[in-house]
């Protein structure tokens, strides 16, 4: 991405920003020094294992899924990108965790995987059940989040629906929802779907959910 174009993406991501964190007031830029303590207390303490148990079960849950189904592919695995397929946590702690800081680090670099999800991700691969990303990112990214997904191991077909810039809703949930509710309505099943944010399963058409501990921001 050139310097002029990762400028007006972030200029651009900016004026996105809805996030708050957890007893966080939404008129404030950021955590005070304790919250960050706790933020970073969090991903260096229970993050991992928590991550690793959600992540476990949604494997058992897939694999028993998948035993009595007829068709595999009419399936649908639901993936959320940021901090559940990728992280930005090491760009966003760097900014000290302010919310600005959280959007532009969507198209800075790098965006390593979270391990065990994308181990997950690769399990799905090997059943058959169709995979699709669904994000709040806008969709004039798309080309940068297929990279960062590339890099970042998720390979294969799938397919990535991210939100289009003419939807200005506050909320992400009626955008997400929307797109699962349209695959069912084309036949087919959304069965795991997995995310960082309670956001990303409701409005219905859910599917059975696997919550991913976020620490550092809440979105509506
Ligand atoms: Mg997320």
């Amino acid at each position: 991405m050139s310097t002029s174009a990762r400028t007006l993406a972030i200029a651009a991501l900016l004026t996105l920003g809805v996030a708050v964190a957890p007893g966080v007031g939404a008129d404030r830029i950021g955590p005070n020094a304790q919250e960050i303590d706790q933020i970073e207390a969090q991903y260096e303490g229970t993050y991992a294992g928590e991550v690793t148990e959600a992540t476990k079960q949604a494997r058992t849950y897939l694999r028993q899924r998948v035993r009595r189904a007829a068709d595999p592919a009419r399936l649908v695995a639901v993936f959320d990108v940021d901090e559940t397929a990728i992280t930005s946590y090491e760009c966003i702690k760097r900014g000290r965790f302010r919310w600005a800081r959280r959007n532009a680090c969507v198209v800075l670099d790098p965006h390593p995987p979270i391990p065990q999800v994308l181990e997950l991700y690769r399990f799905v691969r090997r059943t058959g059940v169709t995979i699709v990303f669904i994000s709040d990112r806008p969709d004039y990214v798309r080309r940068q989040t297929l990279q960062q997904l590339r890099a970042a191991g998720y390979r294969g077909r799938y397919q990535l629906f991210l939100r289009p810039t003419r939807d200005r809703r506050e909320s992400v949930r009626p955008f997400k929802s929307g797109v699962r509710k349209r695959l069912e309505r084309g036949g087919q099943v959304i069965t795991l779907n997995i995310g960082d944010q309670y956001a990303d399963c409701e409005l219905g058409a859910c599917g059975t959910f696997f919550k991913l501990p976020n620490g550092m921001y809440s979105n509506r």
